[in-house]
C-alpha cells in the first residue's frame, strides 16, 4: 500500500522548536494532514517519543527516532524498530554529552511532556551542543542498538554530512539518505542510495501533507522502515 510519511519532526523537547509542538498537537496535525507515519527526532534526546507514541495509538504510526549532532556538527537521524531499543541507545548516548547546561533564556525550553501534553520536566543538558562523538562512531553506535542511521538533510549548507565532511563516507554502508527540498541535489552522484525528504518541522504548520509517499507491505514501524530501505 502507498503511505505518506514525515520522518523528521521536532517536539517541544528541542530547544529550537516551538513550545506548541506537544505530543497531541503533533499527532492531531499529522492526522489532519493525511499522514500515515511520522517520526519524532529531537536533538540528541528522545524524552517525548513515548508520549507521542501513546498519544498516537491506533491513529498513526510513530517511529522512535532521534537526530544526533556529532562532534563535526553533522546531523544524523536514527530510527529504531521499538521504543525500548531507542531508550537503551539514548541512555548510552548520554555519556557523550559535553556537560553544558541548557540556558532556556537564550536557546529555548526543552520540555518533557506526558501523553496528555502536561509538562512533566525539562531536560537540563543543552541539546543544542554537539555530542562528543564522531560521525563514524555515531553510525556504529546506532547500529549496535539495531537502529537505522540516516544522514539528515544531506544537501543543506549547514549541519549536513556534505557541508561538514565534504563527502558521504563511502565505507559506512549508508544507503538511506534524507534530503532537503529547499536546496539543490544531484541524486546521480549516489546511485546506491535511496532518498526521502521530510519537513524537519519545528512548528506545527511545517508538518508535511501527503507529499512524500512510499510503498509498504504493512502499516507498522517495521513495515515503514522496510519500505524505505527496499525502494527501487
Ligand atoms: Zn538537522
Ligand atoms: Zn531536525
Amino acid at each position: 500500500m502507498k503511505i505518506a510519511i514525515d520522518l523528521h519532526i521536532h517536539s517541544a523537547l528541542s530547544p529550537c522548536s516551538d513550545d506548541d509542538m506537544t505530543p497531541n498537537n503533533i499527532v492531531n496535525m499529522a492526522v489532519l494532514n493525511g499522514l500515515d507515519a511520522i517520526a519524532i527526532t529531537d536533538h540528541n534526546s528522545c524524552d517525548n517519543v513515548e508520549s507521542v507514541m501513546k498519544a498516537a495509538e491506533g491513529r498513526i504510526i510513530v517511529i522512535p527516532g532521534m537526530e544526533l549532532q556529532t562532534i563535526e556538527e553533522v546531523h544524523l537521524l536514527s530510527y529504531f524498530t521499538d521504543l525500548y531499543s531507542l531508550l537503551a541507545f539514548s541512555e548510552d548516548l548520554e555519556q557523550y554529552y559535553d556537560g553544558s547546561p541548557n540556558r532556556p533564556e537564550f536557546f529555548g525550553h526543552q520540555l518533557i511532556m506526558d501523553e496528555k501534553d502536561e509538562i512533566i520536566g525539562e531536560k537540563k543538558h543543552a541539546l543544542i551542543t554537539s555530542l562528543l562523538l564522531t560521525f563514524d562512531k555515531a553510525v556504529e553506535l546506532i547500529r549496535e542498538y539495531k537502529g537505522l542511521p540516516v544522514p539528515a538533510h544531506i544537501n543543506k549548507p549547514s549541519y549536513s554530512v556534505l557541508s561538514q565532511l565534504g563527502f558521504l563516507p563511502p565505507d559506512l554502508g549508508l544507503s538511506l539518505i534524507e534530503y532537503s527540498r529547499n536546496h539543490p541535489i544531484d541524486f546521480q552522484k549516489y546511485p546506491e542510495c535511496n532518498f526521502f525528504f521530510s519537513s524537519d518541522a519545528h512548528f506545527l504548520g511545517h508538518i508535511l501533507g501527503r507529499n512524500m509517499t512510499i510503498f509498504v507491505e504493512s502499516l507498522t514501524i517495521n513495515g515503514v522502515l522496510q519500505g524505505l530501505i527496499k525502494r527501487p
